[in-house]
């Protein structure tokens, strides 16, 4: 009897399959907020995203936040800089799109290798299934089979973060031939959870010149196109240069069934921070929640994050910083966000001295025309030669970190900068020409910087993707160095993206030579922070890792806090 009854109440539980797409709903109570963009790219939907995150999370809610991007690269390790913008590596060595970046620092968490996700990996998870008779016979559609292993991705971020909501950022333009299975995907969650799902379309207004007003008909299109998916927005966020009038909503609201009030008006602001207050004083949070039919919790709000924002205005005093690399020009465009994480770290360190940055970049590649033209260098208060690959400009830059060397003007060099700091040491300071890395001179005099053993075959098998020394690593640090007074701790952690690394057999000829291996892998194999002492230089230090990657609005990087108050002390 006993038993019939428990069957019974299973039963009677689980959830009933869903007659339009044949498939179970997941039984749990939790919240998604798909952003899709429309009308145009570019218009700050990572930043929506993100501030969407933020808000909710000071609301007492926890949030996570996941990427999608439609293209078919399996991650975005292989794709170049110049036009993607700057490869993001997680904590477990994926790499991905930039605004894994945003979201980092502005939810101030370490997100996940789920919370990622790309056309190319989720066609991979569905062919290799397909391979091992995963779908039993069956012929392997678009619908439902991907749309399936979307949701279950999506689903799956959720479960391995533990969170309340998550925020589902869509890549591309609502129109694309590209991103419709993942709206396909998010609708048939909202078909299957109808009070769990809801649609953020951030949208674009322009104001043409000629015109002097906001037009509104491009909105109206884009909401107008996402139904036509079977998707209506519940909220638009509307990107401008200028406020979003009353009217304007209105006109918006009658033509695309979303209340005025669940319009938000997001003009340009002077810094990307600003955002998140900005969408708090439309209350979008609350707007939120009610949406959700979430409660509202007592807390702090936004307070620490207003604190932030006000500590980078209100720095008065100026430090110049010159960034020497590569990846700025494209065409007649200076694209800086292949160092966008670099450029945010710089940023919240020195507010942390309190001083306001401002950074200039420098194309190596000039130096190597004219090795004088180094000079120039003098303007600033510090150099930094951020990571790089390739021979492009590489001269340039070693001409620059001697150049930073000799003028004792505070250096700073992550990865790249890192090897190349050891590269000019090594010819000018230790003497011994022809030193090089063997990314560059496989058959240099004196390889100081050498791919590591188990990379020879990678390279030998041109087998490119996902095979960096990738993601977290510890480093002891050396007692009474500049590294330790930053960290104020004998082992961190800290993010990685190369394939070379100091040759061992150098070690010694640099320590001789007046360098500090002040980090180092447990093991003692590793270089991972390379250092002058300060009785030699104010300040030149560089790492084998990227702690850009690592440092965020409220908690800025140890090491670059250093770098900018060793650069606000110079004088001029
Ligand atoms: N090209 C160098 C290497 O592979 C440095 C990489 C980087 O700067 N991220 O080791």
């Amino acid at each position: 009897m006993a038993v019939t009854r428990s069957k019974q109440k299973r039963s009677g539980d689980a959830p009933r399959r869903n007659a339009e797409t044949g498939r179970k709903p997941s039984s749990k109570k939790h919240k998604y907020i798909f952003v899709i963009g429309g009308v145009m790219s570019g218009v700050g939907k990572g930043i929506a995203t993100s501030s969407i995150g933020l808000i909710l999370k000071s609301k007492g809610y926890k949030v996570n936040a996941v990427k999608i991007d439609p293209y078919l690269n399996v991650d975005a390790g292989t794709m170049n800089p110049t036009e993607h913008g700057e490869v993001f590596v997680l904590r477990s060595g994926l790499e991905t799109d930039q605004d894994m970046g945003n979201y980092e620092r502005f939810l101030n968490v370490s997100l996940k290798p789920e919370d990622y996700m790309t056309s190319g990996m989720v066609y991979q998870s569905v062919l290799e299934r397909e391979r091992n008779l995963g779908y039993k016979g069956k012929c392997v559609e678009a619908i439902p089979h991907v749309r399936d292993e979307i949701i279950r991705r999506i689903r799956l971020a959720t479960d391995q973060n533990g969170s309340d909501i998550s925020v589902i950022e869509v890549g591309g333009t609502v129109g694309d031939f590209q991103n419709a299975l993942f709206i396909e995907a998010a609708r048939v969650m909202k078909l299957e959870h109808p009070e769990d799902v809801i649609f953020v379309l951030v949208s674009y207004l322009p104001v043409p010149g000629n015109l002097g007003e906001m037009k509104t008909r491009p909105t109206q299109n884009a909401v107008q196109q996402l139904n036509s998916y079977g998707v209506q927005a519940n909220i638009v966020v509307a990107r401008s240069s200028q406020p979003l009038d009353q009217r304007r909503k209105e006109k918006i609201a009658i033509s695309s069934n979303v209340p005025a009030e669940q319009i938000i008006s997001a003009p340009d602001v002077e810094s990307i921070y600003d955002v998140p207050l900005n969408f708090e004083r439309e209350k979008i949070g609350d707007l939120l929640l009610k949406i959700l039919k979430l409660p509202k919790k007592p807390t702090s709000g936004l307070s620490d994050w207003e604190r932030f924002v006000s500590k980078i205005k209100n720095a008065k005093k100026e430090v110049k910083i010159a960034i020497v690399g590569k990846y700025f020009d494209t065409g007649d465009f200076v694209l800086s966000d292949a160092y966008l994480s670099v450029i945010e770290a710089i940023k919240y360190s020195a507010a942390e001295v309190g001083a306001r940055a401002s950074i200039t970049w420098v194309n190596a590649k000039e130096f190597e025309k004219n090795a004088k033209a180094v000079s120039a260098l003098d303007a600033y208060d510090g150099v930094l030669v951020p990571g790089g690959f390739g021979e492009t400009g590489i001269e340039g830059k070693i001409l620059a970190i001697e150049y930073a060397r000799t003028q004792k003007i505070p250096y700073f060099g992550l990865c790249y900068g890192m090897q190349l700091m050891l590269i000019e040491y090594a010819r000018n300071v230790l003497k011994l020409p022809g030193s090089h890395t063997t990314e560059i001179d496989s058959d240099a005099t004196h390889p100081v910087i050498d791919v590591m053993p188990e990379q020879k075959d990678i390279l030998a098998n041109e087998n490119y993707g996902a095979t960096m020394r990738l993601g977290v690593y510890p480093a002891r640090i050396k007692k009474g160095t500049i590294a330790e007074k930053a960290y104020s701790a004998s082992e961190v952690e800290e993010r990685h993206r190369h394939r070379y690394e100091v040759n061992p057999a150098y070690v010694e000829q640099f320590e001789k030579g007046g360098i500090i291996f002040s980090g180092v892998s447990p093991d003692g194999i590793l270089m991972e922070i390379a250092e002058l002492p300060k009785s030699e230089h104010p300040f030149m230090l560089g790492t084998q890792f990227h702690p850009e990657l690592q440092a965020r609005p409220l908690l800025p990087h140890p090491l670059f806090t250093a770098f900018l108050k060793a650069a606000a002390e110079r004088t001029r």
